[in-house]
């Protein structure tokens, strides 16, 4: 009901920017508007041509003008942008978009997140600086489209670069909307068109015309393992953001109330869409009842046996080859009680988590499924609990979190499983800044190293040497 309510809010609303009427000359494409172009060659001469004019004619402090104006014109279409991915996507939560869009807006750094590093001695001056790739390619996700799409813009034109976006075919209206919105906010402060661009198309046919394309210095990609491989094998450099399924533990000295409430909140947050989105529990077996009946309290209901049987059948699909897992796509981000009335489960309308108590290898807990549901496993000890936790992370580095009063399980924890972002005694959000410390992404790189991507990681290190 909300949805229908919001759509038919959407359809009244403009985007808001001073640029309405702006009168605007298109570059070398007659189809384009605001960077949104039909044709992948055009989307990528036009970057090309507005990074000469970014590097050539703006200053740094100009650029940071151009960032202000982009924060801004997210906040003021933070409630369209919702909707939009609502409509489009149908996965998510509208009130945790609102929030997703205010953290990527204000907490994205912009340049000054740029340093140079100086050495002066009897033998000269020596500076490194932070210099631009030129235009880089960036690959957006379904699940976080147009957040990715302005973090990735802040970041990336803050470091002096432009940017072409394919974004995920099944959120492509909303990465359009976006990227005109951004496009719209930069000219209305006198910056240059076209600093970021778009096909109003993506295929993988534009993704690899990008990919190839001679101009294109840098590839950025956020989503699944099968992007992140084509990437990584383009004979490019590339920042991969890849695919997370991030464990949680809680042990016998942990805030059991605190953990119970939080881990729900994380896991429910956008249904569970995030990929730092707690994905699966182990819990010491002697706090194992307490922890669930502090979830039960906070919008979680628990399902038996048989019907955890029939919410597989539901949302995940076996290759009988393999024997491995994938999930049903169809389900992906939606509202718990749809879930549960589709299994014949009476819950009430405030419930936004399924649990459930499985085995360690369970395949909820080895797939990553974004959907509100929790699998919970009981281990007897630490060392139990760490073991199984690594097992369901599989190597990607990502992100895992920990309830605990224990130092020493704090830091074992934290040094075995390795991941990009660790958070202790708080929800997964914490990892990029919500109601923590440190700044949002939304490009999470665990496996290519840079983690928490900002400005600085798509720059390339320039020296300048006056000798003598
Ligand atoms: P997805 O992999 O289906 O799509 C991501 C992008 O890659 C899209 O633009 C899509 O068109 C393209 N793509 C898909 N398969 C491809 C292939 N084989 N070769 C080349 N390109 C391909 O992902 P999604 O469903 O949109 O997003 C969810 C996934 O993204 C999850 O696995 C999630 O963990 C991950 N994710 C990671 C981060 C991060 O920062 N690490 C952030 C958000 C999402």
């Amino acid at each position: 009901m909300i949805k229908d309510t919001l759509v038919s809010i959407t359809k009244d609303l403009k985007l808001k920017t001073n640029v309405e009427n702006a009168n605007l000359k298109n570059y070398k494409d007659d189809s384009s508007c605001f960077g949104v172009f039909e044709n992948v060659e055009n989307a990528i001469s036009n970057a090309v041509h507005a990074q000469k004019i970014l590097s050539l004619h703006y200053t740094k402090e100009q650029r940071e003008k151009i960032i202000t104006e982009i924060r801004k014109a997210a906040l003021e279409n933070k409630e369209i942008l919702a909707t939009m991915i609502l409509e489009e996507t149908h996965m998510g939560r509208y009130e945790d978009k609102i929030l997703k869009h205010e953290l990527v807006a204000k907490y994205t750094p912009g340049t000054e997140d740029l340093t140079t590093t100086a050495w002066s001695g009897d033998n000269g001056l020596t500076v490194v600086e932070m210099s631009p790739y030129g235009v880089i390619g960036a690959i957006t996700p379904s699940t976080n489209p147009t957040e990715t799409v302005i973090c990735n813009s802040i970041g990336m034109i803050a470091a002096g670069n432009t940017v072409v976006f394919n974004g995920h075919p099944g959120a492509k209206k909303c990465v359009a909307f976006a990227v005109e919105m951004i496009n719209k906010a930069i000219i209305s402060c006198g910056g240059p068109e076209n600093l970021v661009t778009t096909i109003k198309n993506p295929t993988m046919d534009s993704l690899d015309a990008i990919i190839k394309h001679p101009s294109i210095k840098l590839l950025c990609g956020t989503g699944g393992p099968g992007m992140v491989k084509t990437l990584l094998n383009s004979g490019k450099k590339a920042i991969g953001a890849g695919a997370g399924n991030p464990p949680v533990i809680v042990d016998d000295t942990a805030d059991i109330e605190k953990a119970g409430k939080s881990i729900i909140e994380g896991c429910s947050f956008d249904n569970n869409l995030p990929c730092i989105a707690e994905k699966e529990v182990f819990v010491f077996e002697n706090v194992a009842d307490d922890l669930i009946s502090n979830m039960l309290k906070n919008n979680a209901v628990i399902i038996n046996e048989d019907q955890v049987s029939k919410l597989i059948d539901l949302v995940l699909q076996k290759n009988n080859e393999t024997q491995e897992y994938s999930i049903n796509k169809k389900w992906v981000g939606k509202d718990a009680k749809l879930f549960l009335d589709e299994i014949d489960v009476e819950s009430p309308s405030s419930v936004k988590c399924i649990i459930c108590e499985v085995s360690a290898r369970h395949p909820f807990v080895m797939t990553e499924l974004m959907m509100p549901i929790l699998p919970i496993v009981r281990v007897k000890d630490i060392d139990e609990a760490i073991e199984y936790a690594k097992i369901a992370e599989q190597n990607r580095k990502h992100s895992a979190y920990i309830y605990s009063k224990n130092i020493d399980n704090l830091n074992r924890f934290e040094r075995e499983i390795d991941t990009t972002i660790f958070v202790k005694n708080a929800k997964s959000f914490a990892g990029v800044g919500y109601e923590a410390e440190g700044f949002t992404t939304f490009t999470i790189a665990g496996s290519t190293g840079e983690g928490i991507t900002s400005a600085r990681n798509f720059t390339r290190q320039r020296r300048c040497v006056l000798a003598g």
